[in-house]
C-alpha cells in the first residue's frame, strides 16, 4: 500500500513504496539480480504475453528501479515511467520509439549539445530527419510540420540562452495534428509541470536535480497517458500497426488493458529489450535517495541563483547577466508561466573582458567545480566557449547564445555568502 497525495514534498519520500513486505525494510531495497524465479510455466507465459505484469529480466525491469519508475511517474502526474541508463537513452528512445525510417520530428534548436548531436547525427544516420526550428514563435512548429512528422521535442528551461519553451502553445499545435510533445524537463523538476499543460511525454537526465549528489548517470521517459494514440492511426503508425517484433502486437490494443500507456510500454518491451540501456539497480537506488530531498533542493537552488543574480547584475565586469528573474518582455512572461516553482538553478553571464577573462574567472574560483556537468548539491561553473561549445565555429556559437565572455553556472546548495565570495574572486581575476 502506497501513500496517497497530490503534494511532491509527500510522493517524493513515499510513491510506489512502503515498507518491505516480507521484513518490514523501510528504504527500498537494491534488488541486485538479474532474473526472477517464475511461479509456474503459465506465470512465465502470462508475463512474456503481457496479461500479467511482473519482472522476468532486469534488463527490461527490476524491483528497485520499479520503485524509482513508479516514484518519477507520480511526481510528475503522468500515467508510467521507464528508467534507462542515461539521459541519453531516454531522448533517443522517446523518438525512436514513434520515429522509423523516412520520419521525421520537429525540435527546438535550443537543446544540451549531447541531444543535438544525436538529433544532427545519429538519428540522421538511422534514417531519422530531425528539423530544428526557433522555439521564439511557436508557428515554427506547424510550419515544419509534415505527413511524416512523428513528434515534437524540446528542453523547459534549456541552456544558455534559458528561454522558457512555449509548452501550451506547441503542444496544442501537435494535438491538431495528432503529434505529441516530448519535454526535456531536466534543468526544471518541480518547477514545471509539462503535462499540465499539454505535453504527452516528458524526459529527464536523472543525473542532474533528481540525483542531485553527483554519483550515479540516468535517465527517464515519462508517459502523461493524456494522448489519444488511436485517434491517430496514420501519423502515429507504430502504436497503431502489428509490431513484428512483439509478435503482430498492436500497442493500442494489446496494453490497453494495463492503462493508457501503450507508449511507454513499447519503449520497455522493444527498445529496451532490443539495445539494452537498462539503469542498474544501484542507480535507481541512488537516484530515489535524491529524490527524497528534490522539492527542498529545488527551493534553495532557486534561492540562491536568484540571489546570485542580483550579485552579478550589479557588478561593472558584468555586461549581461541570464537567468529568468533577469528576463522581460515575453521571455519573462513565458517564465512566469511555466516555472511555478521558481528560476531555476542554471545561471550563464557575459563578462565584458571576453574569452581571456572568461578563462581568468573560471580559474579563479576555488569553491565552484569546474565540470561539463549541471544539476548537483555543489555549485559548478564552465565557459562553454572553450569547452562544451569549443568546437562550433564563432558565428555557430553565437547563435546558440555563448560569446566569448560567456560563464555558465550551476548554483548549488552552499551558503549564499559562500558562492557570492567565490564570484567575487573570479570577477576581481577576471578584472585583472
Ligand atoms: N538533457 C539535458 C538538458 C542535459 O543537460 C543532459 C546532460 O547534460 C542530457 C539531457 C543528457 O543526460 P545524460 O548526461 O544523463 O546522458
Amino acid at each position: 500500500m502506497s501513500v496517497e497525495s497530490k503534494h511532491p514534498e509527500t510522493l517524493q519520500l513515499h510513491a510506489g513504496w512502503r515498507a518491505d513486505a516480507s521484513n518490514g525494510a523501510v528504504a527500498v531495497p537494491i534488488y541486485q539480480t538479474t532474473s526472477y524465479q517464475f511461479h509456474d510455466t503459465e506465470h512465465a507465459a502470462n508475463l512474456f504475453a503481457l496479461k500479467e505484469m511482473g519482472q522476468i529480466y532486469t534488463r527490461i525491469g527490476n524491483p528497485t528501479t520499479g520503485v524509482l519508475e513508479a516514484r518519477l511517474a507520480a511526481l510528475e502526474g503522468g500515467a508510467a515511467a521507464l528508467a534507462l541508463a542515461s539521459g541519453q537513452a531516454a531522448s533517443a528512445f522517446a523518438v525512436q520509439n514513434l520515429a522509423r525510417v523516412g520520419d521525421n520530428i520537429v525540435s527546438s534548436t535550443d537543446l544540451y549539445g549531447g541531444t543535438y548531436n544525436l538529433f544532427a547525427n545519429t538519428l540522421k544516420d538511422q534514417g531519422i530527419e530531425v528539423r530544428f526550428v526557433d522555439p521564439a514563435d511557436p508557428e515554427n512548429f506547424r510550419r515544419a510540420t509534415d505527413d511524416r512528422t512523428r513528434a515534437y521535442y524540446a528542453e523547459t528551461l534549456p541552456n544558455p540562452k534559458l528561454a522558457v519553451f512555449p509548452i501550451a502553445e506547441v503542444a496544442a499545435i501537435g494535438r491538431e495534428f495528432g503529434v505529441p510533445l516530448i519535454m526535456d524537463n531536466t534543468s526544471a523538476p518541480i518547477l514545471a509541470r509539462p503535462f499540465d499543460h499539454g505535453a504527452a511525454v516528458v524526459i529527464y537526465s536523472t543525473t542532474k536535480f533528481l540525483g542531485g549528489h553527483g554519483t550515479s548517470i540516468g535517465g527517464a521517459i515519462i508517459d502523461g497517458g493524456n494522448f489519444d494514440w488511436e485517434k491517430f492511426p496514420q501519423r502515429q503508425p507504430a502504436l497503431n500497426t502489428p509490431d513484428p517484433s512483439y509478435h503482430g502486437a498492436v500497442w493500442v490494443e494489446a496494453v490497453k488493458p494495463l492503462g493508457p500507456i501503450a507508449y511507454v510500454i513499447k519503449a520497455r518491451t522493444t527498445l529496451l529489450r532490443d539495445l539494452g540501456s537498462a539503469m542498474s539497480p544501484f542507480n535507481a537506488f541512488l537516484t530515489l535517495q535524491g529524490i527524497e530531498t528534490l522539492t527542498l533542493r529545488m527551493e534553495r537552488h532557486v534561492q540562491n541563483a536568484t540571489a546570485a543574480a542580483d550579485f552579478l547584475a550589479k557588478r561593472p565586469e558584468v555586461a549581461k547577466v541570464i537567468h529568468p528573474s533577469q528576463q522581460s518582455g515575453e521571455t519573462r512572461a513565458r517564465a512566469d508561466k511555466y516555472l511555478k516553482g521558481g528560476y531555476g538553478a542554471l545561471l550563464g553571464f557575459e563578462l565584458k573582458g571576453g574569452l581571456e577573462a572568461g578563462c581568468r574567472f573560471i580559474d579563479a574560483l576555488t569553491m565552484f567545480y569546474h565540470v561539463a556537468n549541471i544539476g548537483d548539491a555543489r555549485s559548478l561553473a564552465i565557459h562553454p566557449a572553450t569547452t562544451t561549445h569549443s568546437q562550433l565555429s564563432p558565428q555557430a556559437q553565437l547563435a546558440s547564445g555563448v560569446t566569448e565572455g560567456y560563464v555558465r553556472l550551476s548554483i548549488g546548495l552552499e551558503h549564499i555568502d559562500d558562492i557570492v565570495a567565490d564570484l567575487e574572486r573570479g570577477l576581481k581575476a577576471a578584472e585583472a
